[in-house]
């Protein structure tokens, strides 16, 4: 199984280019964010517990979305890999992902992170807001909150992968095309060194 995490700050087009990858190489898109709003569409408890982190731009707690995680794991036993989009965020859930997966036999095999500066994620999220319907991305107090969020508590756990060695940065700026093509070449080649 070849499990990768897409990793960036908001606005930084993780969205966008795991829908791309998940086509080319099949894996499981896991996105915290993705399954947290259809809980709140959905009008579930957990999703009502968590529309009020979501509005504010904080973290859901992390048993919250670990939760959320192991049980997909379980629905997906026989698959490529999977492919981590928002998750892990906090270093306790980078705790928990590497035991979720090493109890099923397997690993994280790459962390690409999306670099971007930090006027361009704005610019980027204030436009899909436009016509994203996500009332986190129209207000840029909540925008300024999630970017420290990143800081403090996400952007800390690249140390974790840089020291496995499994962390590589990507200019996540250009076209979708041309970023999808650097991606690829780091997943080629991390699995052609896996295969040889
Ligand atoms: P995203 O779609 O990844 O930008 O996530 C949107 C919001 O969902 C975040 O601002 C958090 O409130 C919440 N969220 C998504 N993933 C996580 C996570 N791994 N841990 C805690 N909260 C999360």
């Amino acid at each position: 199984m070849f499990n990768l995490i897409l990793f960036g700050p908001p606005g930084s087009g993780k969205g966008t280019q795991s829908g791309k990858l998940v086509e080319k190489y099949g894996f499981v898109h896991l996105s915290t964010g993705n399954l947290l709003r259809e809980e709140i569409a959905n009008r579930t408890p957990l999703g009502l517990e968590a529309k009020n982190f979501l509005d504010k731009g904080q973290l859901v707690p992390d048993e919250v979305v670990i939760g959320m995680i192991d049980s997909c794991l379980e629905h997906h036993r026989q698959v490529p890999g999977f492919l981590f989009d928002g998750f892990p965020r906090t270093a306790p859930q980078a705790q928990a992902l590497d035991k979720l997966l090493s109890l099923r036999k397997t690993e994280i095999l790459l962390v690409l992170a999306l670099d971007v500066t930090e006027e361009e994620l704005i610019k980027r999220l204030l436009n899909r807001g436009k016509t994203s319907g996500r009332s986190d991305d129209t207000n840029e107090a909540v925008i300024h909150q999630r970017f420290t969020v990143y800081k403090n508590e996400t952007a800390p756990i690249a140390e974790h992968y840089k020291k496995l060695k499994r962390f590589q940065l990507v200019k996540g700026e250009g076209t979708v095309d041309e970023i999808f093509d650097s991606l690829c070449q780091a997943i080629d080649k991390r699995m052609r060194s896996l295969a040889s």
